[in-house]
């Protein structure tokens, strides 16, 4: 959220819409709870018609987007590419963090119930669970539980982490190192964009 901020063009999170459509209670959002609250994944047909929709809406169309929690599989990327084509994602963050952190950060995280916006135990909001940019109750995910966060892992190992290499070999991803503040973590997120816009060595876009 804070990089679509910074950039000033929409975040587009797959999660944040589907925890949207739970919320208001939409037919899509019926049938996504049940699988969110187990950590396993929506269908990839489902999930790309959702990302197809919002990307073609105005402001991502004018500004570009930053696409948070997809793709999460190779179907999706390539669905991704085709969506994009005869453009292209510019690219691919990695954030490597070490598993035992993770599995902290997640027990700790809170978020907006309204806005979606991340907090934890150690940085909460200024007041009293209150979001401090929209005022909606800061409350723990429901598939924060122990049994979600796990089978989320071993989904991630599975299907997720392949995209490292499917990315690499295209030329499109950065890697950077996530242990650190949010502030270190974000500034390092920039500079990659950076370097990659400046058309550094290593960073560069390779032909498919
Ligand atoms: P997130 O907020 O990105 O952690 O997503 C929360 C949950 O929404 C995931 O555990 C999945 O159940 C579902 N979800 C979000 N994005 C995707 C995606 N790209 N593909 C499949 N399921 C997704």
């Amino acid at each position: 959220m804070r990089l679509s901020h910074h950039y000033v063009v929409p975040h587009v999170s797959t999660g944040d819409m589907l925890r949207a459509a739970v919320k208001s209670g939409t037919p899509l959002g019926q049938k996504a709870r049940e699988i969110m609250d187990r950590g396993e994944l929506l269908g990839d047909d489902l999930i790309m018609e959702m990302v197809a929709e919002r990307i073609a809406e105005p402001d991502a169309r004018a500004r570009g987007f930053i696409l948070d929690g997809c793709p999460r599989t190779t179907q999706q990327a390539e669905a991704l590419a085709a969506l994009l084509h005869p453009g292209d994602i510019d690219l691919a963050v990695d954030i490597d963090v070490p598993t035992k952190q993770v599995l902290r950060r997640l027990a700790d995280r809170r978020v907006c119930s309204d806005c979606g916006a991340n907090y934890s135990l150690s940085a909460p909001p200024k007041v009293n669970w209150t979001c401090d940019i929209c005022g909606g109750e800061v409350v723990q995910r429901e598939d924060d539980t122990e049994a979600a966060i796990t089978r989320r892992l071993d989904l991630y190992e599975r299907q997720t982490a392949p995209l490292i290499d499917w990315y690499s070999e295209r030329g499109q991803l950065a890697r950077v190192n996530g242990v650190g503040t949010a502030d270190a973590v974000l500034n390092r997120i920039i500079r990659a964009i950076e370097e990659r816009r400046a058309g550094r060595p290593g960073t560069r876009r390779r032909r498919r």
